[in-house]
């Protein structure tokens, strides 16, 4: 149901249109003037930078160099492709040699290059995205070249093999990766300030992503200030690592749902098969829920199907955040979700279901000034009570969920135990709430 009391009632191709040819248009208010206060504050570093430096043929050489094995590696994986939700790479191995070994004006450029063949060769994606990453990367490395040029003087030294420049680059490395995170972290906050800060910081992968990355960039950079001959040896194992994180990475993103982030509908029943099986070996209670957002259509209708998108993700984003780490969220097509709660009895499963119903009913998704709110309806079938396997409780989740909407929408109902195989005794009562 869309909000009447927030929402003015926009003609399709108003906002829709405009959203569709400027995606940036159609973000949130704070989240345009954060991206552009990024891109502002990197235009005048170059700017700035570039005044201020002299250009010399060996660290142009340097930065050539550099850039050419980013773009071999762009290249030697380009064929396993990079779907949305792929975004973790290895080009940090390249950009942080640009940062200690060369004047921050090079650091700030370097992505530029990269990024506009990602975009050309790899996936085309929202070109603001493209900027934005540029620019992040681009002060990170800057911050990073400019403490590491003021400690350590000449960044030859770096080759020397003492051990003060080293420390000084790592902890440059440590800089650059802390600043390009919280730079990106801030952005996805922003866009979805849902989301708790603890998911767009780090998780325990992008941690030990973080860690390779920073290890290969100074060994890259020491290499490199060895002599620039030796990056033939360093490319190979780094094209290679590059290869292994994106299979890593295709096959998470085969698990998942591109547009919300939960499983996918195949994987969610992967999952939810071994929580059953393990809740049959334990004798816990399980309990599953469908859920479906009410009159999605409309939203499409008065508003286009990119902002329907956004109140899908809006949606997500809320369930994820009402439920605990285990509880397993997926999207099963559509405007529809479906949640499994391991160790929920019929009391909790209620409980968690009208906090959902209750939440998403209070979330409202920005739409140039005004907002959208959409409700809910849910169907509850509790292990044990309702049906003993997957196709048994989902069969009857989808049957109380039809009762819901028949019952009005923007509510849950948990059917009477009558409605269990004969097997199982009756004695519960309707409950639509
Ligand atoms: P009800 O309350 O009965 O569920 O009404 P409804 O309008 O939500 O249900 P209906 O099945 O009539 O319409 C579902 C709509 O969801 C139609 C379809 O265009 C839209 N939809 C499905 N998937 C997506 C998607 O990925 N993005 C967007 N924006 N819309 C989607
Ligand atoms: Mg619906
Ligand atoms: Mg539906």
């Amino acid at each position: 149901m869309v909000a009447s009391s927030h929402t003015s009632a926009k003609p399709r191709d108003g906002v829709a249109t405009l959203a569709g040819r400027w995606p940036l248009l159609g973000q949130r208010r704070p989240l345009v003037v954060y991206l552009c206060g990024v891109v502002a504050l990197a235009l005048a570093a170059i700017a700035f930078s570039a005044t201020t430096s002299a250009l010399r043929w060996p660290d142009t050489l340097t930065f050539t160099a550099l850039m050419a094995c980013g773009a071999v590696c762009i290249e030697a994986t380009r064929r396993l492709g990079m779907p949305a939700g792929v975004a973790r790479d290895l080009l940090s191995a390249w950009w942080l040699p640009v940062a200690l070994l060369l004047p921050p004006v090079y650091a700030l450029v370097a992505p530029i290059p990269l990024q506009i063949l990602l975009q050309k060769r790899v996936r085309e994606t929202v070109v603001y995205r493209r900027v934005f990453s540029s620019a992040a990367i681009g002060l990170s490395g800057c911050a990073a070249s400019v403490l590491f040029h003021a400690a350590v003087g000449d960044p030859s030294a770096l080759s020397t093999g003492r051990g003060w420049p080293i420390l000084v680059a790592i902890g440059c490395a440590v800089l650059f990766t802390v600043l390009n995170t919280a730079l990106i972290a801030v952005a996805a906050h922003t866009a979805n300030p849902d989301s708790r800060w603890r998911e767009v910081l780090w998780d325990r992968e992008s941690l030990t992503l973080d860690m390779v990355e920073l290890c290969l960039g100074v060994i890259v950079a020491i290499t490199c200030g060895i002599n620039l001959t030796l990056l033939v040896l360093a490319l190979p194992p780094v094209v290679l690592l590059q290869r292994s994180l994106l299979h890593a990475q295709l096959q998470a993103a085969a698990r998942t749902d591109a547009k919300t982030g939960l499983l996918n509908a195949a994987a969610w029943q992967r999952e939810a098969d071994t929580e059953i099986v393990r809740a049959r070996r334990t004798g816990d209670p399980l309990a599953v829920l469908i859920i479906d957002i009410d009159h999605f259509k409309r939203v499409n209708d008065s508003y286009g199907h990119l902002i329907g998108d956004q109140v899908l993700v809006g949606v997500a984003t809320t369930l994820r955040s009402q439920l605990r780490e285990y509880d397993v969220v997926g999207r099963f097509g559509g405007e529809e979700f479906v949640v499994l709660l391991p160790g929920a009895d019929t009391t909790e499963a209620r409980r968690v279901a009208e906090r959902l119903r209750s939440r998403i009913g209070r979330m409202a998704v920005p739409v140039d000034g005004s907002m959208i709110s959409v409700t809910i309806s849910a169907g509850v079938a509790v292990m044990s009570v309702h049906g003993n396997d997957l196709i048994e409780l989902l069969a009857v989740a989808d049957l109380a969920l039809y009762h819901a909407k028949e019952l009005g929408r923007d509510r849950i109902y948990l059917p009477a135990t009558s409605s269990v195989p004969p097997a199982q005794p009756s004695g519960q009562q309707d409950a639509p709430s």
